[in-house]
């Protein structure tokens, strides 16, 4: 038996008929039940006639509603960043989900090369525009765009300079990004800390 709450994809085994009843999500086959979507694992057992194996839908399936996502730029070609999402809003995700970010989605204004908005390693927020995977992100909102990122030159984390500046307080190399809520301060700290 799985463990309440675990993801379950599409066909996966997860009980015999003899332990439970199937339930929303979840079909009968020979006499095991499996799961009918992908979403997560719950287990009821304290229905009164028998135990009953549900699978809700997970936010896989929600992200359409999802107001922001949080994810790492994995590469750059042509005109689209591949990034994976390991977190929607708060939440983090089991495995991380793919996405796509397209040049004309990075800023408000005209970006002839997303390396110059953007670089691999970088830990974006950004908005879901579609819910199929690989989704399609934007980071024009505010409070959308780059919130970590790592100097280009010696690694260090780089502190925001400027609207669209980023600089590295070890080498003082000065990149540029679509910055969003940008996680360090100039004096290193994060952000979230109290002064
Ligand atoms: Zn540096």
């Amino acid at each position: 038996m799985r463990k309440q709450g675990e993801l379950a994809l599409p066909g996966e085994e997860l009980a015999v008929i003899e332990e439970f009843m199937p339930g929303d999500g979840t079909y009968e086959d020979e006499g095991k039940i499996r799961s009918a979507i992908t979403g997560k694992i719950f287990y009821d057992m304290l229905n009164r006639k028998s135990n009953v194996i549900v699978v809700k839908k997970s936010p896989l399936i929600n992200l359409r509603k999802a107001k922001y996502m949080i994810g790492v730029v994995d590469s750059i070609t042509g005109e689209n960043a591949r990034v994976s999402v390991y977190a929607v809003e708060e939440k983090n995700v089991g495995d991380s989900i793919s996405a796509i970010l397209h040049v004309s989605q990075i800023a408000n204004k005209r970006i002839s090369s997303i390396s110059s908005y953007l670089k691999p390693g970088d830990i974006i927020r950004a908005k879901p525009i579609t819910s199929r995977i690989p989704i399609s992100l934007t980071t024009k909102p505010n409070d959308c765009g780059v919130i970590l990122a790592k100097c280009s030159i010696c690694g260090t984390l780089m502190t925001r300079e400027d609207e669209e500046h980023l600089r590295c307080p070890y080498c003082n190399n000065i990149e540029t990004r679509k910055i969003g809520l940008y996680a360090v301060k100039k004096n290193g700290r994060k952000t979230s800390q109290k002064e």
